[in-house]
């Protein structure tokens, strides 16, 4: 065994059917009585009965949480918040609705409660991206980590079987780059291969049934496992890619990390051996890159970036960003090659096979 570094998270976890009723007594066990509830404006009614199962403990609530956490939404919330005498947010939804939770407790150090209905996994990091003038930046701190996630299967039935496919592989993509992360460690690599299984397995199910409880369960248990991925090592090329065509041309989160992941792995797999051979046996098949494209094509997910918007002429510019201030990766970073790599991913082509498969 190698030497590795391995921090614990600290976010206690409730895992199971109906364990949203165990909000109340999670908040109880802590100091916190005064529950700030807060959702996107889609999810207002699940907002509302999560405030009304609370009774006393509700304090206030606030429905208007966004993609990427813009700071002016903050501000609204952060005064209704005081303005209520709020000691905690409880926050229901996906990554939007958790974003500002963690922009809240970041302010006011407020203990956080999440119920996660997507697979996002922004629950179980200490990651925060804002924007701000449509510039978005992103800090890692433990001041955002979540205290308490309950994660209820039965919140997660309602997501479409669409938003269901491109979540989940939003969560594989956090899981296939612990794989290769430059602070991988064995518990996580053990975490992210079970993650890349049980999603893998459950998502074709959840297409097709969305109401395959068993399928949710192990979609979701898997989408924690990303999660915490996610929140304990350093992402790389993919997540880079991700962020700088999300920022640039507006793209949408869940679908992009869906698109750009098998190439995203195919420019790593040969220097990444190991996690090659992890794909291999967590999704089947002797090509990780075309496992994952095969995966998306299997879930009716989008495989292009063109059908998601961007322009061809943003080929050359997505790639100029790509390679500067880039984060750590296997594979040294040319700007050719991540040319041809957008190139492939803007067209939906498949990724190119492995030089040895
Ligand atoms: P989201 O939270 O924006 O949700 C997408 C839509 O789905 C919303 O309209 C929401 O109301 C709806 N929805 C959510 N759950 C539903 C359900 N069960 N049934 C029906 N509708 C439902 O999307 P997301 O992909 O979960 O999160 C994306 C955001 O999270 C981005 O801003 C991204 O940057 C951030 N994120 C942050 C981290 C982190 O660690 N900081 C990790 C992952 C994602």
């Amino acid at each position: 065994m190698e030497a590795f570094v391995y921090n614990g998270l600290p976010t206690r976890v409730i895992f199971g059917s109906g364990t949203s009723q165990r909000l109340r007594a999670e908040i109880e066990r802590t100091p916190c009585r005064r529950a700030f509830v807060i959702g996107t404006r889609e999810q207002s009614a699940s907002v509302e009965a999560v405030a009304a199962s609370l009774g006393a403990l509700a304090a206030g609530t606030f429905a208007g949480a966004a993609m990427h956490t813009p700071t002016d939404v903050t501000q609204e919330a952060l005064a209704r918040f005081n303005a209520c005498g709020a000691d905690c947010t409880v926050a229901v939804g996906g990554g939007s609705a958790t974003g500002l939770g963690k922009a809240i407790a970041l302010r006011t150090d407020a203990m956080q409660f999440v119920l996660p209905t997507t697979y996002a996994g922004s629950e179980m990091t200490p990651i925060l991206g804002e924007t701000e003038n449509g510039l978005k930046t992103t800090q890692k701190t433990p001041k955002v980590q979540p205290e308490v996630a309950i994660y209820d299967v039965d919140l997660t039935l309602t997501l479409p079987a669409k938003m269901s496919a491109t979540s989940g592989m939003n969560a594989i993509a956090h899981a296939v780059e612990a794989l290769y992360a430059e602070d991988s460690n064995p518990i996580i690599s053990v975490m992210a291969e079970r993650a890349i299984g049980a999603l893998g397995h459950a998502l074709p199910q959840i297409v097709v049934d969305p109401q395959n409880k068993a399928a949710r369960s192990d979609a979701l248990y898997g989408a924690w496992l990303c999660g915490m991925c996610l929140g304990s090592v350093g992402m790389a090329l993919h997540h880079k890619l991700c962020h700088v065509l999300g920022g640039s041309f507006d793209l949408p989160h869940a679908e992009t990390h869906t698109v750009v992941l098998s190439h995203a792995f195919a420019y790593n797999a040969a220097a990444a051996p190991a996690a090659e051979q992890t794909l291999r046996r967590a999704l089947g098949g002797n090509d990780g890159a075309r496992a994952l494209f095969d995966l998306a094509v299997a879930l009716k997910a989008p495989t292009s970036l063109r059908a998601l918007g961007m322009p061809e002429s943003g080929i050359d510019r997505a790639a100029d960003l790509a390679v500067k201030n880039p984060y750590w990766n296997p594979q040294p970073l040319e700007r050719q090659a991540i040319r041809e790599l957008i190139a492939r991913a803007w067209a939906g082509e498949p990724p190119p096979p492995l030089a040895s498969a």
